[in-house]
């Protein structure tokens, strides 16, 4: 276990941090060794009400705002993420659990991305609305205004990236937030707001509160919050959209998938196996658009499993700082637990066939051992009914399933509840978009798995969620629309005139 000190956080709204009122606190653990890292207070009903007052009371300056002034700001904050990356990568490394490798080259540099991308949109007339001429003498203008207070509330498996790609257009598009992120990975949050303020954020524009669900539920369905966006998983979505819509608030929710990815027989080999890869065991297989059903050709059995064992090899489970290390933990016990059970499942009861890994954990130092670790694991020859096919797992569990026809391997990906991501490899590109245009799902990838850039909106199909994240699109979810119709006629049209 390490003696390190351990870090301190507070609730943070307008403009400082605040003490906790509830004298409640958790602990954030490092997955990779279970050592505490922080004690962090869990806000009251009365801290939440005080932090959604703070960006109420900051609201109407802040809306009004010039979009150009608003964009500065973000820009500066931008950059300082930029100038820190190192720094706030390593806390997200201890936090979450992911390698510093992943985190020092993509957490913060894709959050600053999103930040810079919605900065220099409503910098330049992104937030501008439409004029239609309706006749010689009446137009209609259209106006996006911003909705008031929003709730934001993050998953663990890519924490600051969550608070960015929610806070950037938020803020932006003049709206101010309360955020909760997981209880599991809250330590980016504090940071996150104290660059903000930094970079010349006023007081009550951005805010945190701390706890777990019940936390988030009292924030999401407060009377004060105009919209909700939430990342998570989709029963937790489910509810929250639920109560949200219930209240007439605006909802944008990013939920999980059971993501296909088709390889057809021409597809490149060494590159289908790589997306595949990547697909399934980046950031230990917590990402919420992995594509966890990998359909093969029969005809490619033996090439791409034997390609695809040589290539196990290089997923290397070791101290989160170390250079050669691709692999972490999980991100929590109770995900382990979670993780394990699949696995068992699969084996015992789906009767899938283990290629790679199984239960137990990777080869990992002594210091590691009390650590969440759990093995890299591929079944072969699976069907659509196996448990491990059917449901999310989140953890780096590849399924591989064999298939005849194109037809059929499209079926058998869409015949899902989810539709968060798809994928085919392939090199005839008439094909890749015939099978990209069939496949249910918002977020689609022709040989290439997994980049998801400041440009793309974002956002699943049918059970994986409502609204896009990103992109010029996402901008839509924090505004509202106001049309205005004038007329220089001079005369009202009048059905009310003397007969
Ligand atoms: P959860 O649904 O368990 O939690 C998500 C967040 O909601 C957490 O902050 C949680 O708090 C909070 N929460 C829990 N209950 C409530 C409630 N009743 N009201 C309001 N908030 C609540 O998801 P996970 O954290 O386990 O995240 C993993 C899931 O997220 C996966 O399914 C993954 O696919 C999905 N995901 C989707 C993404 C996308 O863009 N589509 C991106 C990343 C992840 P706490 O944890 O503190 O209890």
């Amino acid at each position: 276990m390490s003696s390190s000190p351990l870090l301190s956080r507070q609730l943070f709204y307008d403009g400082k941090p605040q003490p906790a009122s509830s004298g409640k606190t958790f602990q954030s653990i490092n997955p990779s060794n279970a050592a505490p890292l922080a004690e962090i207070p869990v806000a009251s009903q009365s801290d939440v009400d005080a932090a959604i007052a703070a960006a109420d009371r900051a609201f109407p300056s802040w809306s009004q705002t010039p979009p150009i002034a608003r964009s500065r700001i973000l820009q500066k904050a931008a950059s300082l993420l930029r100038e820190r990356n190192d720094e706030i990568a390593r806390v997200e490394s201890l936090d979450s659990g992911k390698a510093f490798t992943e985190t020092s080259t993509v957490d913060v540099v894709t959050g600053a991305d999103v930040l810079e991308y919605y900065a220099n949109l409503v910098g330049g007339g992104g937030l501008n609305g439409e004029t239609t001429q309706l006749r010689e003498d009446a137009w209609v203008f259209t106006k996006k205004a911003p909705l008031g207070v929003c709730a934001g509330i993050g998953a663990w498996n890519y924490p600051i990236q969550i608070a960015l790609w929610k806070s950037a257009p938020c803020l932006a598009a003049g709206n101010t937030m309360v955020y909760k992120p997981s209880e599991f990975t809250s330590l980016h949050a504090q940071t996150l707001a104290e660059i903000y303020l930094e970079a010349g954020l006023p007081a009550g524009v951005f805010n945190v509160i701390y706890g777990a669900g019940d936390v988030g539920g009292y924030l999401t369905s407060h009377p004060t919050i105009e919209k909700v966006s939430f990342t998570g998983q989709v029963s937790t979505g489910m509810k929250v959209a639920g109560s949200a819509a219930g209240n007439m608030k605006y909802v944008t929710m990013e939920l999980g998938g059971k993501s296909p990815v088709i390889i057809l027989p021409d597809a490149d080999l060494e590159n289908a196996v790589n997306g595949a890869m990547m697909a399934n065991f980046y950031s230990t297989g917590q990402v919420c658009t992995n594509g966890t059903r990998v359909f093969v050709h029969a005809s490619k059995k033996s090439a791409f499993e034997q390609r695809l064992l040589e290539k196990m090899q290089h997923v290397r489970a070791g101290p989160l700082f170390d250079e050669a290390t691709n692999f972490g933990p999980l991100s929590s016990a109770a995900h382990l637990e979670k993780v394990t059970a699949y696995i068992r499942h699969g084996i015992e009861t789906d009767k899938a066939k283990l290629l790679y890994g199984g239960l137990g954990k990777p080869q990992v130092s002594n210091d590691l051992e009390n650590g969440f670790w759990v093995r890299p694991t591929v079944f072969t020859d699976c069907t659509d009914d196996m448990r491990i096919v059917k449901e999310e797992i989140f953890g780096p569990v590849m399924s591989i399933l064999y298939y005849q026809t194109v037809e059929e391997a499209v079926k058998r990906a869409n015949t899902t509840e989810l539709g968060l991501a798809a994928g085919v490899f392939t090199k005839d590109l008439n094909m890749a978009h015939r099978i990209i245009d069939q496949l249910q799902a918002g977020i689609t990838w022709v040989n290439t798995w997994g980049e998801s850039p400041a440009e793309m909106a974002v956002g699943g199909w049918k059970n994986s969620g409502m609204g896009v994240e990103n992109g010029r699109r996402g901008i839509e979810a924090w505004v509202k629309n106001k049309s205005t119709l004038v007329d220089m006629c001079g005369e009202v049209p009048t059905v009310f005139a003397k007969l």
